[in-house]
């Protein structure tokens, strides 16, 4: 491209941008735990767990996951329930599945060190583009451009630009408008700047411009009355609502629970036996039908012990509670991964958090003394098989958790 066309495109940033965010970032730049040394194996599983998470959620699951797995030999000989207990409660459990299974990659391929190279970063499961991009600048200086939520919205505004950041047609304008300024010297300290501006500056809703270091370089703030109206969204369509029957089958002081199958959605965890409420049917037939076609056991009678509902970040679930008991657990094989634990082993085990909130329930039921929000987490309170009748306790609110 001529310099005269270069010059003439609106979209073309200034250089003087560059010297003027990075002195910035050198001075506000906040002291996250991944920071403290470019070690690649840190900055990959800080990508990992931040994407389309905010800072303050993931950096304490970070914390706990480096503790646990502190190299990439150490992740990759974890098992994957090890793995998916450490994120329990963040909902990180296909982002967790994909680093034990990049680690093993890396200890067979790599010798349990990162490539370097975005082309072979991105032949590891879950690594996709921009994670590729970010491990390779950040933590090996190669010049390219990595923007995520936040340093799309940066680009968006400075450079103005009206269209979808969705669509790969945008995206790569982006990528050209940001690339002609990001400096070879610290590219990864030029992306780092531009994901801070955007998330302790260049706010999506309220953006602080009065004190932004880069105003003068930026388009929607000189042309437009509001530059929060950059990018352009689309509506979000609602999320589907899934009706669900679970019961809690206690037999002689054991619960029976069930591994989901690793791929997909929640994968590896353990949960109770359930499914889906279907048309026409009523949820303790539901709880009754699914028990015996999950398990070949014919339910027992059955006990209502509500209604629990969450929210996940595609889809919110009600699961209608059942509980009844057997005076042991049958002799005959369990099919498929399932298993009888006692309140204290299920505690150990990876579950989602809709588990969670039915274990919460039961206790509830069963003590009828806690309150949501007690500590009453299967990991934190020592729990006690369920008991018929007690009292019904409020209704869980639901609250919204990315898988
Ligand atoms: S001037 Fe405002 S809109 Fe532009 S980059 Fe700074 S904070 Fe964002």
């Amino acid at each position: 491209m001529s310099a005269l066309v270069r010059a003439s495109d609106p979209r073309t940033l200034p250089a003087s941008l560059t010297p003027v965010l990075l002195t910035w970032f050198r001075t506000h730049r906040r002291a996250l735990p991944w920071r403290r040394n470019r070690d690649p194996y840190r900055i990959w599983v800080a990508e990992v767990l931040l994407q389309q998470t905010r800072v303050a959620q993931a950096a304490p699951y970070f914390d706990r996951f480096v503790r646990a797995f502190p190299t990439v030999t150490a992740l990759a000989q974890a098992s994957e329930a090890e793995v998916l207990k450490i994120v329990e409660g963040a909902g990180y459990y296909a982002r967790a599945r994909h680093l034990r299974e990049a680690a093993i990659e890396l200890t067979t391929q790599y010798g349990g060190s990162l490539p370097s190279t975005v082309a072979e970063l991105q032949t590891l499961p879950g690594v996709g583009e921009y994670i590729a991009r970010a491990i390779a600048s950040l933590a090996f200086d190669v010049p390219t451009v990595a923007l995520e939520a936040n340093g799309v919205r940066v680009a968006t505004r400075w450079t103005r630009d009206e269209g979808d950041p969705r669509s790969s047609t945008v995206r790569r304008r982006l990528e050209r408008a940001i690339a002609a300024v990001l400096p070879r010297s610290a590219p990864g300290a030029f992306n780092e700047a531009m994901m801070e501006l955007g998330e302790t500056v260049c706010r999506p809703r309220a953006p602080l411009c009065r004190v932004c270091p880069v105003s003068f370089a930026c388009r929607a703030y000189r042309e437009l009355p509001d530059p929060s109206v950059l990018p352009h969204r689309r509506a979000r369509s609602p999320r589907p609502h899934v009706r669900a029957a679970v019961i809690v089958l206690d037999g002689g002081g054991r619960w029976l629970v069930q591994r989901r199958p690793s791929s997909g959605l929640l994968g590896g965890l353990f949960e109770f036996p359930g499914g889906k409420i279907e048309p026409g049917e009523t949820p303790r037939e539901a709880a009754q039908r699914e028990l015996v076609e999950e398990t070949g056991i014919v339910a027992p009678p059955l006990s209502a012990r509500g209604v629990v509902r969450h929210a996940y970040s595609h889809f919110t679930v009600e699961l209608h509670v059942f509980s009844g008991s057997l005076p042991r657990p049958p002799r005959r094989r369990l099919r498929g991964d399932r298993r009888w634990v006692t309140p204290a082993g299920l505690a150990r085990l990876p579950v989602p958090k809709a588990t969670e909130k039915v274990v919460r329930r039961l206790m509830l039921g069963s003590l009828g003394r806690a309150s949501p929000g007690s500590g009453s987490r299967p990991d934190r309170t020592p729990l006690s098989p369920p008991s018929e009748g007690g009292r019904r306790p409020a209704r869980s609110r639901a609250r919204r958790t990315e898988l």
